[in-house]
């Protein structure tokens, strides 16, 4: 009867490892994903039953009450939350993860039965429980930290003093010292090396989220969904759990793909970012260049008029789009404009918005085709030839600073080129930054316009205007 439940349990979680698959497979286009959604929750529900149902399972109660409660909050949370706080949602969500892993390892070093293990067994599921709770440890206080920058609670401007990666060193030696020690300790006698990793594997999760500065927050971002998943990995082999272990890995690697992703479109080494070695030149001491050149601002009516003569336009649309859920109204202006008989398209920066593909995903949502829509490679050579490219809630995207300001954060980070184009048209409320900290010297430029104002509010006075 035990050897037929056990069979049963290892066909469900081979199942659940396929739907994973499938699931990661979906959500790699935009037509596939919702399909990829429903793989994973299926794949999720039958690891659930299988697991809880399995054997050594005891505490049903206890177990299904927990899961209840956890349920009910993920789906008020879930429903609750605006599409603008998604990437905060996604940070704290990392951080349950690399908890769990911590508190997983502490209750597997102390679980009578692991005591029981002899030999190299016994010194197997030592190195496992002190590597999960490492990796658990910095995906915890990393996602936190990075959950507050991405909410604005903590300045995304990164820590940089010269001795940061002797320091990085230094704390990761130190672990794995106590690494050594702990691994020959008797009994539960490595109970304080191992709660002295915990505490300085924590302070490093800290230093390498603080370590990055806000332009390079959307790696950092991906490099903790993979931590996370590496974290789950070690959870699973110190429990014994395959599906634990293959799901964890699937997440860890296609994080770690993402990132690389991400590092090449933001030209920033895959290295240099996991090791928090800010690869800005400010955070090496060089000067900033002084801003040129004067602000000037057009009304309404004028942009109005601007883009009625316009032959071509590109749309640039950023963070400010998706705060002021702008794509609406800015589709319904593209298709008075097509109607007018001009070329319009969008122009999509890799980590525009706070999300991988936030751009992409608002426009769908609005039923833009994706025929117009352009990524920041095809769009580029194009601007010279463009008319009017207007930037609606973009900043740090189109900053030119990237390409030639060795003394900013961001210098290096590909950008589009709207400066290239005849005349911009920047849609903001104000002057102020991005989410790098960086001051934009686009708004000085002699053929760039300000046009102040929410961008929903300011898409649909333009749009009346067009129309009149
Ligand atoms: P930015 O955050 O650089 O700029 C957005 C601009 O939108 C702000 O300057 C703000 O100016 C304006 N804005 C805000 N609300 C409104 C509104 N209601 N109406 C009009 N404008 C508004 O955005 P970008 O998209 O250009 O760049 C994304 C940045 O975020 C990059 O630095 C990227 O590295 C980082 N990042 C990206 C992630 C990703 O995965 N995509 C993840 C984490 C970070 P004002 O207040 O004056 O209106």
């Amino acid at each position: 009867m035990i050897a037929i439940a056990k069979e049963i349990q290892t066909a469900a979680y081979l199942f659940a490892s396929i739907l994973f698959i499938l699931s990661l497979g979906g959500l790699a286009s935009q037509e596939s994903a919702k399909r990829g959604v429903i793989f994973g929750i299926v794949g999720m529900i039958v690891a659930i039953m299988a697991t809880v149902l399995g054997q050594r399972v005891e505490g049903h109660i206890y177990i299904i009450g927990a899961i209840s409660i956890a349920s009910l909050i993920g789906i008020i949370v879930a429903r609750k939350v605006e599409m603008t706080s998604m990437p905060q949602l996604v940070a704290i969500l990392h951080s349950f993860v690399g908890l769990a892993a911590v508190l997983v390892g502490f209750g597997s070093y102390l679980d009578s039965e692991t005591q029981k293990l002899i030999g190299a067994a016994y010194t197997i599921h030592l190195v496992e429980v002190f590597i999960g709770i490492f990796i658990g440890a910095i995906t915890f206080t990393g996602s936190i930290v990075a959950w507050g920058k991405l909410d604005g609670k903590i300045p995304s401007k990164p820590w940089a003093f010269s001795t940061l990666q002797i320091m990085n060193l230094t704390l990761l030696i130190a672990c794995i010292v106590l690494g050594v020690f702990f691994c020959n300790a008797q009994g539960t006698g490595g109970m304080l090396p191992l709660l002295i990793m915990t505490a300085v594997a924590s302070f490093i999760g800290v230093v390498l989220v603080m370590a990055i500065g806000g332009g390079d927050m959307p790696v950092v971002v991906s490099m903790l969904n993979s931590y996370s998943g590496w974290a789950a990995s070690a959870a699973g082999f110190m429990l014994g759990n395959d599906l634990l272990i293959v799901t964890g890995a699937l997440v860890g690697s296609s994080g770690a793909i993402l990132s690389m992703h991400m590092c090449h479109a933001m030209n920033r080494s895959f290295f240099s970012v996991i090791f928090a070695n800010a690869t800005a030149s400010s955070a090496q001491g060089v000067e900033k260049k002084a801003i040129e050149g004067e602000v000037t601002s057009l009304n309404h009516e004028e942009v109005a008029s601007l883009l009625k003569e316009a032959k071509s336009v590109v749309i640039v649309p950023g963070y400010g789009m998706a705060v002021a859920k702008a794509q609406y109204p800015i589709f319904d202006m593209v298709q008075t404009l097509q109607k007018a008989g001009k070329k319009v398209r969008f122009a999509i920066h890799p980590v525009a918005g706070r999300l991988p593909g936030h751009m992409n995903v608002l426009l769908a949502e609005a039923n833009v085709p994706y025929d117009i829509v352009m990524e920041m490679d095809e769009i580029n050579p194009d601007l010279p030839e463009t008319d009017v490219v207007m930037v609606i809630g973009a900043n740090d995207v189109v900053n030119p600073s990237a390409q030639d300001d060795p003394g900013s954060s961001i210098y290096g980070m590909p950008v589009i080129e709207v400066w290239k184009a005849e005349k911009v048209i920047v849609m903001k409320r104000s002057m102020s930054a991005g989410y790098s900290g960086e001051d934009n010297p686009l708004f000085y430029k002699s053929n760039s316009e300000m046009l102040y104002g929410d961008a929903r509010v300011s898409v649909e006075k333009l749009l009346s205007f067009i129309k009149e």
